[in-house]
This record gives structure tokens, C-alpha cells and sequence, in this order.
């Protein structure tokens, strides 16, 4: 065991999913667009503009600062944070300095051995995204589209001990932020990036040490890697006696997997942060709040904690129906329309989900409707038809067509007979022909009785219902 421990924080940047930017009316969809072509002279600083705040930006940001558990006061307001950097046309950035939208939040994680941890939040604020640039040979080519989306900054506690729980805390945001509709936090549009904090100390201590703040971690796994990484390096560095004499800034290359030394860590000093003088504070009274805490919906922490006790589901199970609002919501609308939601548990996750992963369709876009597949289980719960014709041969070709199962299944001719003097007639038949399988069950071989279910069975093309046969081959022999 080590003597020291680490000591991380996050703060994670995400797009807050509306229609136009921050200040401005421009458009937000410029994911894969042609550079430069949504913007205007309040995303790109002109002299004399006047920036507008997005209502929607704020209703969102509110919706996910309660999903946080964060407390919003009743007054904050906008400032610009000033520096120079070519993705940033305006020459700063407005953000929120001493008034933030929110504080004071905390979600629970679930750690890798099933335990529980809370990590704090210091606060959600709202502020504007920069430019994108792309380092070509010979030079920079500038992409403004994204200048002034409207951003979330979520800062968390130093509160996390291992690369592990930070990206459980990572994740657990990002579902909630999915959850609530705030943001689609998708990491491959560049929706969601995290810096990093990262210092170590020896256990017990209680000061915290200088810290190195790792820039720009634009997926779970970069995220995990730079602090794993960071983590080995200050440890070494503290038992060569050498540990970090300032806060510093660093940068992370996935191919290298390492972090480097960008620059000493700027203080909030040296943004030379004021109020911005062309926005008005905000002000979000009881009314406002009352309002938005009803579009805050059950949180996925929320919704593990009712499967387990409500249905009984196995904790994998809940992982995967859980693991985004529309899985669950398919998941619930199934369970509603059916009698035994353990059903549900096992076509959905086993069957629909395992063919919709190896195609690589989502589940939103499968032609299996809640309302199909809870008609097929409950067909097969009815006894209309056997669970394996449901699984071989009507599930697929509902996958494929997005027909009624009931119709698949008449036009396949599959019915299950439960006609108890048709399946006793085929009993007899194949216990007056298996005369020595019979003699073997007579004589104490229990496998025997199985062999003869399943000549049954077969005889009748799969149609019988097991139950039945079961019932009738113990009573003739
Ligand atoms: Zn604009
Ligand atoms: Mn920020």
C-alpha cells in the first residue's frame, strides 16, 4: 500500500442544448458544418454589439443545477474573464466570477467494489464556448461557428481519490445531464471536456498540496489515463523529495500517454474578471424555481435505487436499463403493459438490445416499438405461443419488419397447442415406440423423462405446450 493518496477535482465544460448561442441568435448546429458560417458581430466582438442572454440557456442550466442538488440564489450575474487567444475574438470570455448561477450541490457515485460515495459540487455556472482552431502546417486555421455557444462549467469538490472515481463521477454527470435534457454531453461533438486537478499527499495529512490542473480531456478514457498518469508521476516526484513548488498548468497526448508541462497555473487574478456592463443581472424568483424543479425528472440514482426495490432487478440488469433516460423509459413503458416485468428485463437485454449493439442501431431507431415487443412477451406469458418461437422466429422477423407479432405468428402457422387429448394422443404414440427410454425412466433414470419431453415435443413441431406434456407424460407412465 502507498503512503500517499490523491487528492482530484473536476470541472467539466458542457453544451447546453439549445437552439441559438448564449448571447446571440446564431445557430448551435455547426457539429461537421462548413467554418465561419453562424456567426455574427456579437459572437465575433465587434464594437458596439449588444448581447442578449438566452432564456433557454438558463432554464436548462437551472433544470441541471437542480438535478445536481445545487442551491440557486435568488440574484447572479455575467462577467467577463479576460485573455487573449486566437479562438477568442471578443478578447474575453463572459462568464460568471463571484455570483455564479448555482452552488453548493452533490450527487452519489457508485464506486467499482458497489459502495457509495457523495461528491460535492461548488458550483454550475453558465458562460460562452471559444473557437476551434486546427495547427496545419504553415499556419492556424480559425473556426468560429462554435465561438459563443452557450456552455455549462460544472466544478466539483476535491473530493475524488483515484482516477476510477473520477470517472465514475464523470459518467454519472453526464447520464444526469442526458437525463434532464440540458445537454447531449456528447464527447465525440466536443459536447463535454474535463481539466483535471490532480495533487497527492501523504496519508493522514490534512493541508493540500500544489496541484496540476490537466487541460482539455475530451473522453472517459483520456480522462482516466491523465490522472492515472499524473497520479504515478507526483508520487514519484514526492519520494525523490522533489514535489510541485507551484500550481501548474499541463496538457495530455493520447498517443504519448503523458501529461506536460504547459505553463504555471494563472490565478483568477489574472483575468482581471468585472461585471459585464451590456447584461442585466438575473433574477430567478420562487415562481421561476417552483416551475423548473417540476422539468427536473427522476434522476438515474433515483430510478436504480426503485428497480431494485420495487422489482427485484439484478444490479447488471438495472446498469444497462438505466444507462440512458430512453432505455428506461422503453423499459417502463414495456412494464406497464405486461404482468411480469422480469419479462421485460430479459427480451429487452438479452434479445433486443444484444441485436440492436451487434447492428449498430440504436435503440431509438429499432422498428421494436415498447408496444411490440410488450404484445410479443405477453403473447408468449398468455401461452398463445412458447417463449422460444417468440426468441427464434417471430422476434426476428419483428426486428426486421417492425410487423405485429400476432400477425407474424399466424402467418407462420405458430400457435401453442394446449389441447390436452392431441398431445396425450402423441404421448402415447412415443412411449409405444420408445419402449426402452421408458423401461430406463422405470428403472430410476431421471434423464430419461426429458428424452421423452423433448420426442414430444418434436413430434409436434414445437408446438406443444411444455407444461402440458410434462403433466400427461407423468400421469401415463
Ligand atoms: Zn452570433
Ligand atoms: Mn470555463
Amino acid at each position: 500500500m502507498s503512503k500517499y493518496e490523491a487528492i482530484i477535482g473536476l470541472e467539466m465544460h458542457a453544451q447546453i442544448s439549445t437552439k441559438t448561442k448564449m448571447f446571440c441568435r446564431c445557430s448551435t448546429d455547426s457539429f461537421d458544418k462548413e467554418p465561419n458560417l453562424n456567426v455574427c458581430e456579437i459572437c465575433m466582438g465587434f464594437p458596439g454589439q449588444l448581447p442578449v442572454i438566452n432564456r433557454e440557456a438558463v432554464r436548462k442550466g437551472i433544470v441541471a443545477a437542480l438535478a445536481l442538488n445545487c442551491k440557486i440564489p435568488e440574484f447572479c450575474k455575467f462577467d467577463r474573464k479576460n485573455y487573449f487567444y486566437p479562438d477568442l475574438p471578443k478578447g474575453y470570455q463572459i462568464s460568471q466570477f463571484d455570483k455564479p448561477l448555482s452552488v453548493n450541490g452533490h450527487i452519489e457515485i457508485e464506486l467499482p467494489d458497489g459502495k457509495m460515495k457523495s461528491i460535492n459540487i461548488t458550483r454550475l455556472h453558465l458562460e460562452d464556448d471559444a473557437g476551434k482552431l486546427t495547427h496545419i502546417p504553415g499556419g492556424t486555421l480559425c473556426d468560429y461557428n462554435r465561438t459563443g455557444e452557450p456552455l455549462m462549467e460544472i466544478v466539483s469538490e476535491p473530493d475524488m481519490r483515484s482516477a476510477e472515481e473520477a470517472v465514475a463521477y464523470a459518467r454519472e454527470i453526464q447520464n444526469i445531464l442526458r437525463y434532464c435534457g440540458a445537454s447531449d454531453a456528447d464527447m465525440e461533438k466536443g459536447m463535454m471536456r474535463f481539466d483535471a486537478s490532480v495533487s497527492v499527499r501523504e496519508k493522514g495529512e490534512k493541508k493540500l498540496n500544489h496541484r496540476a490542473e490537466i487541460k482539455n480531456l475530451n473522453s472517459f478514457r483520456s480522462l482516466g489515463a491523465a490522472i492515472a498518469y499524473e497520479i504515478d508521476r507526483q508520487i514519484t516526484l514526492a519520494e525523490e523529495d522533489q514535489p510541485l513548488k507551484t500550481d501548474v498548468t499541463m496538457g495530455w497526448t493520447d498517443d504519448g500517454g503523458k501529461t506536460y508541462f504547459l505553463r504555471e497555473k494563472e490565478g483568477s487574478d489574472d483575468y482581471r474578471y468585472f461585471p459585464e456592463p451590456d447584461l442585466p443581472p438575473l433574477v430567478t424568483t420562487k415562481e421561476d424555481l417552483e416551475e423548473l424543479r417540476k422539468l427536473v425528472p427522476e434522476m438515474p440514482q433515483q430510478k436504480r435505487k426503485r428497480y431494485s426495490e420495487e422489482w427485484g432487478l439484478l444490479p447488471d440488469d438495472i446498469r444497462i436499463l438505466t444507462a440512458d433516460l430512453y432505455t428506461a423509459q422503453y423499459f417502463e413503458k414495456v412494464v406497464s403493459l405486461i404482468t411480469d416485468p422480469k419479462k421485460a428485463v430479459s427480451f429487452i437485454n438479452t434479445v433486443l438490445l444484444k441485436k440492436l449493439n451487434e447492428d449498430q442501431i440504436a435503440l431509438k431507431d429499432s422498428k421494436v416499438t415498447a408496444e411490440l415487443l410488450a404484445e410479443l412477451i405477453q403473447m408468449v406469458e398468455e401461452g398463445k405461443i412458447s417463449n422460444n418461437q417468440a426468441k427464434a422466429q417471430v422476434f426476428d422477423e419483428m426486428y426486421n419488419t417492425g410487423k405485429n407479432p400476432a400477425k407474424i405468428a399466424a402467418e407462420k402457422g405458430l400457435e401453442v397447442v394446449s389441447d390436452t387429448s392431441k398431445i396425450e394422443a402423441i404421448c402415447k404414440q412415443i412411449i409405444r415406440t420408445n419402449q426402452n427410454v421408458v423401461d430406463d425412466y422405470k428403472n430410476g433414470k431421471d434423464r430419461a423423462f426429458g428424452f421423452l419431453v423433448g420426442l414430444v415435443m418434436k413430434e409436434s413441431r414445437g408446438k406443444a405446450n411444455p407444461r402440458i406434456v410434462n403433466e400427461i407424460l407423468k400421469k401415463l407412465l
